[in-house]
């Protein structure tokens, strides 16, 4: 497969862009090749790059795009939207819609704030959290990613980890002070944390179903040690539902695991493909935000017609009936497949799903927390992932990322993935370069 553009792109990239990419987790130095490869056009379930090949893609931007690249619903959403300006500066009445939509998707939001990203949601979710209770500090969890401002650095997953990187340079240590990391599915870690900084926790932040560091769900007694401690102590329980969100059914995953969290943040999905955050919960938490309280947020774009169109137009398209039934479908066959074509090339994987979603390590220890899936056998993966790049899939360069299963794949595109894995899995096993 010539990728010859793509070098060309890149080389030109780095002399103006630090590293050629804006995002790390986009860059391909973790994976053996001395470029990333540049798209040019996302269809459905495929992306076309600078050459003309065509990759089957699952890292659907990371996780924002449930229905695959350019719907059709959510393109005219769009389109119509954009006639009438794209950013008004006011109060429009998408806004409104938006909010009830999602109300009546997610049970614990009483009041909700949209933003631009995940991480703006995360920071002010946190700031809020703060400012509601009168505590600075912060629990948290290691390999848990909650976007890229200064308290969730601290021993953050997904790109960060890629590049290995644990803590982000430019943080004070005034910042750190006030961070707690503690180990995933760690309920005894949770427990003597909260024992020792209780009274001074401001709030517990969690990804209640891991997407960071692969797909780790909670193990039976961990939320309900956040949950119960949190209370005991005063200490508000923020679930970063950014990925996990519209993901699995209608709604958010806190209503599947049986939990109400006191602040919920979204991003991704709800976006429709386009920039979003958002934040809610409780009223008498979320009338800390100005101007009804002290708590400050705002933002030019926060709101804005685009973002919130293109978003309504996504989760009105997946809540079609069957809709999830059919992504958890493929990622069963895809998880079982991958399980059996490793083990007929004698590669060791922990293949983790919930759904549509899916991680693949390359250790042969159960994945359940950041040190577990940190085992990953980087060298292997590398030759996996050149190896399906070869084969036109494209995954994220990443022993931490994710695999997502969008409403765009067929069963014919899990078929031709299951059988470049054998290939892939068989270079991975004799160390050959893909
Ligand atoms: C992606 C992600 C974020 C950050 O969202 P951005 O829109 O990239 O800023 C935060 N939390 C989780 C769980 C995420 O997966």
């Amino acid at each position: 497969m010539r990728r010859q553009r793509s070098r060309e792109l890149f080389q030109r990239a780095v002399q103006h862009i630090p590293g050629g990419v804006n995002s790390p987790s986009r860059s391909y130095d973790a994976v053996g090749i001395d470029h990333p490869v540049f798209m040019r056009r996302g269809q459905g379930a495929y992306l076309w790059d600078a050459d003309g090949n065509r990759y089957l893609d699952y890292v659907a931007a990371y996780g924002a795009l449930i229905l695959g690249h350019a719907h059709p619903a959510v393109l005219e959403a769009l389109t119509k939207v954009a006639e009438r300006g794209t950013v008004l500066g006011t109060p429009h009445e998408l806004e409104v819609t938006f909010a009830e939509h999602l109300k009546s998707a997610i049970p614990s939001l009483e009041k909700v704030r949209f933003v631009n990203s995940g991480t703006e949601a995360v920071m002010t979710a946190i700031r809020l959290a703060r400012g509601a209770t009168g505590r600075a500090k912060l629990v948290k969890f290691a390999g848990c990613y909650h976007g890229h401002s200064d308290p969730v650095l601290l021993d953050a997953g997904s790109g960060a980890s890629t590049l290995g990187i644990s803590d982000s340079a430019g943080i004070p240590d005034g910042v750190a002070a006030d961070v707690l990391t503690i180990p995933y599915n760690d309920a005894g870690a949770v427990r003597q944390v909260m024992d020792q900084w209780g009274e001074q926790v401001a709030a517990i932040l969690v990804e209640p179903l891991v997407g960071n560091f692969g797909i780790v769900p909670p193990e039976p007694g961990f939320l309900e040690a956040i949950h119960e401690t949190a209370s005991g102590a005063g200490a508000l329980v923020i679930y970063d539902e950014v990925i996990t969100a519209f993901r699995f059914h209608p709604g958010a995953i806190q209503d599947v695991l049986g939990f109400r969290p006191d602040i919920t943040v979204l991003g991704k999905i709800i976006g429709g493909g386009l920039p979003i955050g958002a934040y809610g919960g409780p009223a008498a938490i979320m009338d800390h935000i100005t101007p009804l309280g002290p708590v400050y947020q705002d933002g030019t774009f926060c709101g804005n017609p685009l973002s919130l169109a293109a978003g309504l137009a996504a989760l009105q398209v997946l809540r079609e009936p069957g809709f999830h039934q059919r992504l958890d479908r493929m990622g069963a066959a895809l998880e079982h497949g991958l399980r059996e074509a490793a083990a007929r090339q004698g590669v060791a994987v922990q293949v983790n799903r919930y759904g549509g979603a899916l991680s693949v390590h390359f250790t042969d220890e159960p994945v359940r927390d950041f040190a577990t899936a940190s085992k990953s056998d980087a060298a292997a993966f590398a030759r996996f992932f050149r190896q399906m790049l070869a084969q036109g899939i494209h995954l994220a360069p990443s022993i931490y990322e994710a695999w997502f299963v969008t409403g765009a794949h067929t069963d014919d595109d899990i078929e031709y993935t299951l059988n470049a894995a054998e290939r892939a899995f068989a270079a991975a096993a004799r160390g050959e370069r893909g």
